[in-house]
């Protein structure tokens, strides 16, 4: 993870608002407008005070006591119509966010993800993401609100004496930027280290609960529990940390505002004893002081949580940012499939030991290649360059006369069709789980797909049919099951080069010989690359390579 300052993460955060700049504008407007009439409240008030005592006054009392209704009533459609527009921007950048992430999710997959914390990225996707409304809802506007409302009003107090706009200065700083400034260092990476144990602890929740059966059989529930617990209460007492600090920020902002308003207060009086200020001066910059801390309270608030906010758009950022192990590729010319693939000299390693060692494999179009070779020797790998899940830096892949770094991602995704060691199904009908493979299929494509992969009796067998729902992960099917509709959904996107890994790994001899007749009948469009241990699969390649310590033969 990569560390950003908080002034990084706030540029790039800011960055998001351009295509809603007129919205933030309002706000800002809006919100300094309802602030203004606010103070000017309690300072009409003073005025009010200051006229009934027989002091000249900007109006007729009446003309005050008409003036207050109006702002009273003025903001609160004011503070409306800013927190409506804070709140537009809010939810719709959320909106914007999450499917950038996703986006991003998709860029990176599969290569990048292989391995990660799934359960952290749920909660980068979910909590973080949420948090950000913090920021764009209650950090940028009122930041800016802040400033330009402060600004007035230390030239409204100054106008009365400059010593007393300097003096309001101060105080401002001190409420806004100086005690947020203090609170933020004094927790530190408190908010960094929650959100982070908060993505492990549901990363932890995630794996146990699908590993539960694991579990139990060997009766280490309890073990895991204790430790489900030990990390909540860890969490909790981060939580219980930064709540601490935001408590103490709050009696400090306080206890400070109420010093400077007496501070204020003898300092005019000071001043009118030494004859430099009227009697109204000695009352409104008090008034108009102590009843304009609203914005700087505001912020000072936010000093504590805005860790946990840096730290959520830091996470944020990080898959934002994150570059692809292979890019999708667009603009290149189209290819067709019409010569077959050509694996040159190819050596790869996933960043540690070399797991393809000089690979040379020549996949003529029509024909049925074999790979054998035991557990761990790279067959899977070698199926995923041929995919350019991970792009080749060593030696080439050719695929009808062109680099595959050359050809279109969508191309080579229509031209090749993948069977997993593993198929993943959604949580879906079984019908629309094949229909991923080709949106469109008619039900006669779904039920033809089926009868090859040697799983449409089993279909129909069960309740609903194809419109049976299956579980999470497909978890309600066996394993044989799952498998050939893996393979089912392989002959559905009708690809005119298969890549088959371990596609009978879970079937008896009866289902296998089905799909490898199925395979027979289909060859004449289609060329196979079948990667299996079982000698009977294997009979029906035309050529086998072994692959052993990363070396074909
Ligand atoms: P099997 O017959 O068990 O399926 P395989 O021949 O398909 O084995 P691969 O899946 O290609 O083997 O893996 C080859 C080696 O690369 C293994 O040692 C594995 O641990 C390693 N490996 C696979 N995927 C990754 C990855 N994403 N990151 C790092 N190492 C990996
Ligand atoms: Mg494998």
């Amino acid at each position: 993870m990569k560390h950003r300052s908080g002034i990084t993460v706030m540029a790039r955060l800011v960055g998001l608002v351009k295509p809603l700049t007129g919205y933030m504008i309002l706000a800002i407007l809006l919100g300094l407008a309802g602030h203004l009439t606010a103070s000017f409240l309690t300072i009409l008030g003073g005025w009010a005070i200051l006229g009934g005592l027989g002091f000249s006054a900007p109006a007729s009392t009446a003309g005050l006591f008409v003036c207050m209704g109006v702002f009273a009533l003025l903001r609160g459609i004011l503070r409306y119509g800013e927190q409506a527009c804070n709140h537009f921007i809010a939810f719709k950048l959320l909106a914007l966010i999450r499917s950038k992430v996703f986006q991003a999710l998709r860029r990176l997959a599969p290569a990048k993800l292989d391995g990660r914390d799934k359960g952290d990225l749920i909660s980068v996707i979910t909590s973080d993401i949420e948090l950000l409304e913090v920021f764009y809802a209650h950090t940028i506007s009122p930041a800016a609100i802040a400033l330009l409302f402060c600004t007035i009003l230390c030239l409204f107090i100054g106008a009365f004496h400059p010593l007393l706009g300097l003096l309001a200065l101060a105080a401002y700083l001190t409420v806004g930027v100086l005690i947020p400034w203090a609170t933020s260092r004094l927790s530190g990476d408190l908010g960094l280290r929650f959100r982070r144990d908060s993505g492990a602890l549901s990363a932890f929740v995630l794996d146990s609960l699908r590993g539960l059966s694991e579990l139990l059989q060997y009766q280490a529930g309890q073990r895991r529990l204790e430790e489900m617990e030990a990390r909540s209460s860890a969490l909790s007492g981060h939580e219980a940390a930064m709540k601490r600090v935001t408590g103490r920020n709050m009696a400090v902002s306080g206890l400070v505002i109420l010093l400077f308003g007496m501070a204020m207060l003898f300092a005019s009086a000071g001043l009118y004893l030494s004859g430099q200020v009227e009697f109204d001066g000695v009352l409104l910059p008090t008034l108009a002081l102590l009843g304009s801390f609203g914005p700087t309270v505001a912020l000072a608030n936010l000093g504590s949580t805005l860790q946990n906010t840096f730290a959520a758009g830091n996470r944020v950022l990080d898959i934002l940012e994150e570059q692809p192990v292979a890019e999708d590729l667009t603009g290149r010319p189209a290819t067709q499939f019409h010569t077959g693939v050509n694996v040159e000299d190819v050596t790869f390693s996933y960043g540690g030991e070399r797991v393809l060692d000089h690979v040379c494999v020549d996949i003529p179009q029509g024909q049925i290649i074999g790979l054998v070779g035991r557990s761990g020797s790279g067959k899977s790998t070698l199926l995923k360059l041929l995919m350019r899940f991970w792009p080749v830096t060593q030696g080439s892949i050719t695929l009808s006369g062109r680099s595959i770094g050359e050809i279109n991602t969508a191309d080579l995704r229509s031209m090749e069709g993948f069977v997993t060691q593993d198929t993943h199904l959604f949580h879906d009908s079984i019908a629309n789980n094949l229909r991923i493979a080709k949106l469109d299929a008619t039900q006669e494509e779904l039920e033809e797909a089926c009868r090859k992969a040697s799983v449409h009796e089993f279909i129909m067998s069960l309740p609903q049919g194809y419109d049976t729902p299956v579980g999470e992960l497909g978890d309600t099917l066996s394993g044989g099951e799952r498998q050939r509709l893996g393979i089912a959904r392989a002959f559905l996107h009708n690809a005119p080069l298969l890549l088959l890994d371990e596609p009978t790994s879970n079937l008896d001899s009866l289902n296998e010989a089905v799909i490898l007749q199925a395979l027979e009948r289909e060859r004449a469009g289609r060329t196979v690359v079948l990667v299996s241990h079982r000698a009977s699969t294997m009979a029906v390649a035309d050529r086998v390579y072994c692959v052993e310590h990363g070396r074909l033969s």
